[in-house]
């Protein structure tokens, strides 16, 4: 099975029919993206920026995130690179930041909340990715995004640094699209609106979940309740995607579910443009997608958003996919 995926890292990622869907990686250092070409990703679809800042004792330097990140765009030559701004707090913690405890860490004061009111900190960040967007083909994301105020804002702050970096002389890229992860329902439900004035969507289905069925992603006991297969999880999905393609955007997915044997088939049909997934799950997808037909599950798109239960959804994904 190896040998058969390997004969399929220089291809394209394509579906029965010759559709091509996008196969991209996630990564958390520079170092990572050896593994991502060497196992076929035709890009970058979540960067993690946390770990620039994690592990030291003090705010990486403009310096030190401009060196990270033109490492990776030049590695990755003209394929896509979606970074994401600093996601900190709620699991992930900072000692030199000295946050105060919260009794909901997830539903409390992190990701871009901290950077629009620590904004000293987000715009050396902004101003390093901008710096760094010559060497490559750079996107930006915002995480946590839960309002369409804070996109805005988040997008003016990006848009001062860029003005500022062309007054002192710096040359910044003319073309770099500006996104949001959707990962709090209240953006899937009105993902319509916040199409206008996205340049792309990525699902974060990781905190998705955790949010919508109010089960907390780490808790073994309500473990049962974290269902990727739920219908109102797919529901939503399907709500931003239709609500991207309506306004000429793409939307893409970087939570786990991306890269899922079964989750797979469902989010070919319901239209999905961009796959990202850890490095060594690509062939695997990839040789998965060449089976599958994107016209077949899109047939059965309401079939399965109208099913009760993740069950059922599950029984449906291993039938028509066993009966071949
Ligand atoms: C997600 O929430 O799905 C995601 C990709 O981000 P993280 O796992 O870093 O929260
Ligand atoms: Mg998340």
């Amino acid at each position: 099975q190896k040998q058969e995926w390997a004969k399929l890292k220089d291809e394209a990622t394509v579906t029965s029919e010759g559709d091509h869907v996008e196969l991209v990686a996630n990564i958390g250092t520079p170092d990572d993206v050896e593994g991502v070409l060497n196992n076929g990703g035709e890009g970058v679809g979540l960067y993690r920026t946390e770990f620039l800042y994690m592990g030291k004792s003090q705010l990486p330097t403009e310096e030190e995130q401009f060196d990270a990140y033109s490492s990776v765009l030049k590695q990755m030559g003209d394929k896509p690179v979606v970074v994401r701004t600093l996601d900190i707090g709620g699991d992930k913690e900072l000692d030199y930041l000295d946050l105060p405890e919260e009794m909901n860490p997830f539903l409390g004061y992190r990701a871009i909340r901290l950077c629009l009111e620590r904004d000293d900190i987000f715009r050396v960040q902004l101003r390093a990715l901008l710096r760094a967007s010559v060497n490559g083909n750079l996107k930006i994301m915002f995480p946590m995004i839960a309002t369409l105020e804070e996109f805005r804002q988040a997008k003016a702050i990006l848009d001062e640094e860029r003005a500022n970096l062309k007054e002192e002389g710096h040359d910044v890229s003319e073309d770099i699209e500006v996104g949001m992860m959707v990962e709090i329902p209240a953006t899937a439900v009105i993902a319509r609106q916040f199409a206008k004035e996205v340049d792309f969507f990525s699902i974060g289905t990781n905190d998705l979940i955790q949010y919508t069925m109010a089960a907390d992603r780490m808790n073994e006991r309500v473990s049962y309740l974290y269902q990727p297969y739920n219908p109102a999880i797919l529901n939503l999905v399907n709500n931003v995607i239709e609500a991207a393609h309506a306004e000429g955007k793409w939307a893409g997915m970087c939570g786990e579910m991306a890269g899922d044997e079964i989750a797979i088939p469902l989010l070919l049909g319901l239209g999905l443009d961009e796959f990202s997934m850890s490095a060594t799950s690509i062939l695997p997808a990839r040789t998965q997608i060449r089976d599958l037909s994107r016209k077949e599950w899109t047939s059965y798109k309401e079939e399965i958003l109208s099913m009760g239960t993740a069950e059922e959804v599950v029984a449906f994904v291993k039938e028509k996919t066993q009966s071949k």
